[in-house]
């Protein structure tokens, strides 16, 4: 039994971190290639993602990676929510490798 009582979306939490890293003095944030479920290529399908800079339930800023296609089917669980430690990158790569263990 998990507890409630402490409103919607108490036991949400973010799959992870973001994988950052750097080229010279750019700072470059790895982002999953494919979609949170695993069945889009977020490149092709196409993604939103939303900086959440205020976190929720402590998790501090995260970004939200929304696939377009998962969300048209209404489908719960579409989005990667990362955390980011409120770090912006200069560029952006995708990548399934630093995510194969958090899906
Ligand atoms: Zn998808």
């Amino acid at each position: 039994m998990s507890p409630v009582g402490f409103g919607v979306g108490s036991g949400w939490k973010p799959h992870g971190p973001v994988a950052f890293r750097t080229e010279g003095r750019r700072l470059i944030a790895t982002l999953p290639r494919h979609c949170h479920r695993g069945l889009h290529v977020l490149t092709e399908g196409g993604y939103t993602s939303r900086d959440v800079p205020e976190g929720q339930n402590w998790s501090g800023p995260y970004v939200q990676i929304s696939c377009t296609q998962c969300n048209a089917d209404r489908v719960a669980d579409y989005a990667w929510n990362l955390t980011t430690e409120g770090r912006q990158p200069d560029a952006i790569e995708f990548d399934d490798g630093p995510y194969a263990g958090l899906r």
